[in-house]
């Protein structure tokens, strides 16, 4: 369990919530569902902030056509801190902060008709670049990342959410991801890579109970924890050429694009490669005579 010197250190959570999941088949048939996510999100936010006196939380937000910083406000936005109804007012101010933010993208996004897939790869960066700033400043402070998402499927974003997985892992930041949608094989990854754990609710009308037992806990007190068993990873890539994922490709030896087929120039490095063919037979060499 906790040791005293623990309870020093600050843990840092990072809430990456996709919005885009209004438009996700399995919330779209229940919209009421949607609302249930940001109550159960803010809730679980405030079980973070509860946990030890230092714990600091931040919120970016993401959709289809943008990411969002939602939580920490800068100090200029920032309303007066007043207490209401005995609420607390770290947790007034949190709400308030999320509600609000949230409805504005919200409303911003229902004005376009953009269908594309959500910027959950921009929204993980901006999360750990705001980690690692916080770093910088402190220097005891565990952080890691949640993704509470539906759209996990952004396929033609393979490169950026690979880059933002070894760069977690090179800042020692475990993604934790929470699936609304269908299986996302690219999110399953990305636990995988940084050690964080991948758990898709079976019933997402109880996502809060889900959220405190699987994501609360400290990646330290996991292990003493009976969690769901680790996903097998499906470590398929994707192809650069059509953005599907696939069993056996081509890789460019200097740039390590992966293409689904053989091309004799790269698409990305433009370099230049020989049909594969039978490799040529080498003329055996004549030994030189012994006079
Ligand atoms: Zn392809
Ligand atoms: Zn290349």
């Amino acid at each position: 369990m906790d040791t005293s010197e623990d309870l020093t250190e600050s843990s840092l959570l990072v809430v990456v919530l996709d919005v885009g999941l209004s438009r996700a088949t399995t919330l779209r048939n229940d919209p009421a569902l949607a609302g249930q996510v940001l109550e159960a999100v803010i809730a679980f936010s405030n079980a973070h902030m509860m946990m030890r006196l230092k714990n600091l939380l931040a919120l970016v937000a993401c959709d289809t056509e943008t990411t969002e910083w939602i939580y920490p406000e800068s100090k200029a936005d920032m309303s007066d801190l007043r207490q209401q109804d005995g609420q607390h007012e770290l947790f007034n101010e949190l709400e308030r902060t999320v509600r609000r933010k949230i409805a504005q993208l919200l409303k911003r996004s229902a004005g376009s008709n953009s269908k594309g897939e959500s910027m959950l790869s921009g929204a993980l960066g901006r999360a750990l670049c705001y980690v690692h700033r916080m770093q910088q400043e402190e220097r005891q402070l565990n952080a890691r990342v949640l993704v509470v998402t539906a759209n996990g499927q952004s396929v033609s974003q393979y490169m950026n959410f690979m880059n933002v997985f070894f760069t977690a892992q090179k800042q020692n930041v475990l993604i934790d991801v929470c699936c609304l949608g269908p299986e996302s094989s690219l999110l399953q990854q990305g636990c995988d890579i940084t050690g964080g754990q991948y758990f898709r609710p079976p019933q997402p009308q109880g996502l809060l109970q889900y959220l405190l037992w699987v994501f609360l806990p400290e990646p330290l007190l996991r292990n003493k924890l009976a969690l769901p068993p680790r996903v097998k990873v499906d470590y398929r890539a994707a192809c650069f050429c059509h953005r599907e994922l696939v069993d056996i490709g081509f890789v460019c030896s200097v740039c390590l694009s992966i293409v689904c087929k053989f091309s004799p120039i790269c698409t990305t490095c433009h370099t230049l490669f020989k049909t594969p063919g039978t490799l040529p037979i080498k003329p055996k060499r004549k030994k030189a005579k012994l006079v």
